[in-house]
């Protein structure tokens, strides 16, 4: 007899929980299905296993300039065994407290395989058991993997994604990365300041290619710091490979040797065709197609996160997942601009933005007023000894709002959900006190340059 829930979830990464704890909290009964690990690939291969790991090399890229700011360290070297034991543990705890935030909402949590038959139908599988459940709703969120190019196939060993990058036996002496992205400079940066030598490949003209290039020009400047090669407008042709380093061919005939390639040249959705033809799921390409309340062509069926291609971040999955949770149980809710989802990367320096950028408020023949703040003027900046870094907030000069807001800098990622309440506002900058000294006065400074004389009246 099958058990019968009001939703049930496929796939426990952050969109798929998120959604699943949302409708419990309105009500439904919610059976949530995993095959794999609970927190998907945020919790388990990515997100924070690559913090735990960027945290460590912060650590170590401090103690190292301690003495900058009269603290003697006599050595500060990196024990991967241990930065190794750390990652796991921290995900080990994180699992238990996610799956004890499902137990107390009463969330019924199945681990195996959803097989579904219908948009009311599925079977769960797990070690040759079949457990039947009857859905009122369904909400798909099954994340995405690493693409893969055909040139470059992944060993697992040598040629490598983000996954195997986070678990490595030991730090490589030399790693290669292939694409410039988020994931090739996040964990460029870890291990470079680890003490591996690092050569990015871009093949576009500027690493973090979706950034503004002021903020793409400012990383790279930093990266040199760090000993990063970044080689853009350069494409990678072949890999010769060895049991234990490889041989990387790039355009024009340029040859790099090195004991790791990391290939991060994006993700693309984890669709499990059998769910789409069984339920007749329309696709767009290469993901699924829904609409503005997250809903398939198929009523009653939702897909949130990555599976959906829009984002390809975790918030960006929550996001969805409020508003999938939220029609799924009788409500009715649309996605609002996709601009006003932060972007994060945590590279040293950080970056984040939200809204418009300069380049697309440019494209869109914008006239703007764009303000600065920058870290090395500001009083507690100077006093962390951590000055690089700039914000620049962007005013439509025609509705004299902020349209949008670029931070490269400590603290970037923290401060940007902050920012984001000032997209769209003129007037509540004024009513803000900004404490002093705190390194936030920088977005304040960026804020008053941007509405400038609009302060005044
Ligand atoms: P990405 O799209 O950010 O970057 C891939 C880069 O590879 C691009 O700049 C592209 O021009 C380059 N590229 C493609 N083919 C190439 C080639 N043959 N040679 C050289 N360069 C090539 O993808 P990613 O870094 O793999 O990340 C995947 C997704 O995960 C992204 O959407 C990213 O936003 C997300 N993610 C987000 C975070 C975060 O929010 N902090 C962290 C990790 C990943």
């Amino acid at each position: 007899m099958a058990e019968r829930f009001d939703v049930v979830v496929i796939g426990a990464g952050p969109g798929g929980a998120r959604a699943a704890r949302r409708c419990a909290q309105r009500g439904a009964s919610v059976a949530l299905v995993e095959r794999q690990f609970i927190g998907g690939t945020c919790l388990n291969w990515g997100c924070i296993p690559s913090k735990t790991l960027l945290a460590s090399a912060h650590l170590l890229m401090k103690a190292r300039s301690a003495s900058e700011m009269g603290i003697d360290i006599p050595s500060a070297a990196p024990n991967w065994p241990r930065i190794q034991q750390r990652r796991e543990s921290i995900i080990a705890g994180l699992r238990k407290g996610m799956q004890g935030g499902m137990k107390s909402a009463k969330i019924a949590y199945f681990e195996g395989t959803a097989v579904v038959h219908s948009p009311t139908k599925v079977t769960v599988e797990a070690n040759g058991q079949k457990t039947d459940l009857d859905a009122g709703k369904l909400i798909l969120a099954t994340g995405s993997e690493s693409i893969q190019i055909p040139s470059l196939p992944f060993d697992g060993k040598v040629v490598i994604s983000s996954t195997e990058a986070l678990s490595l036996p030991e730090i490589p002496k030399s790693m290669v990365v292939v694409g410039g992205g988020v994931i090739g400079c996040e964990l460029g940066c870890a291990y470079a300041a680890m003490g591996t030598k690092v050569t990015i490949v871009e093949a576009l003209e500027s690493l973090l290619p979706m950034l503004d290039s002021w903020a793409s020009r400012l990383v790279e400047r930093e990266f040199k710091g760090l000993g990063i090669e970044a080689l853009t407008g350069r494409r990678v042709m072949s890999v010769d490979k060895g049991p234990s380093s490889a041989k990387v061919n790039l355009d024009g005939g340029q040859a790099i040797e090195a004991e790791r390639v990391l290939v991060a040249v994006g993700r693309r959705a984890a669709v499990d065709r059998a769910i789409v033809s069984a339920l007749g799921l329309e696709m767009n390409g290469p993901v699924i197609k829904v609409n503005k309340r997250m809903e398939t062509n198929v009523p009653g069926v939702y897909a949130v996160g990555d599976v959906v291609g829009t984002t390809y971040l975790a918030h960006g999955a929550t996001a969805e997942a409020e508003v999938a949770a939220a029609n799924a149980t009788g409500s009715s809710e649309e996605m609002l601009d996709y601009d006003l989802i932060p972007r994060v990367i945590f590279t040293f320096p950080e970056v984040a933005s939200v809204g418009k950028t300069e380049a697309k408020c440019q494209a869109e023949g914008l006239d703007v007023t764009v303000g600065k703040g920058f870290y090395k003027a500001n009083g507690r900046s100077v006093a962390e000894n951590d000055t690089n870094g700039q914000i620049h907030a962007i005013r439509d000069n025609a509705i004299n709002e902020i349209v949008g807001v670029t931070m490269v800098g400590p603290l970037a990622t923290e401060f940007v959900a902050f920012a984001r309440t000032l997209i769209g506002t003129c007037e509540p900058i004024r009513q803000i006190t900004f404490p002093h000294p705190t390194i936030s006065e920088t977005l304040e400074d960026a804020m008053h340059e941007a509405l400038g004389e609009l302060l005044l009246e």
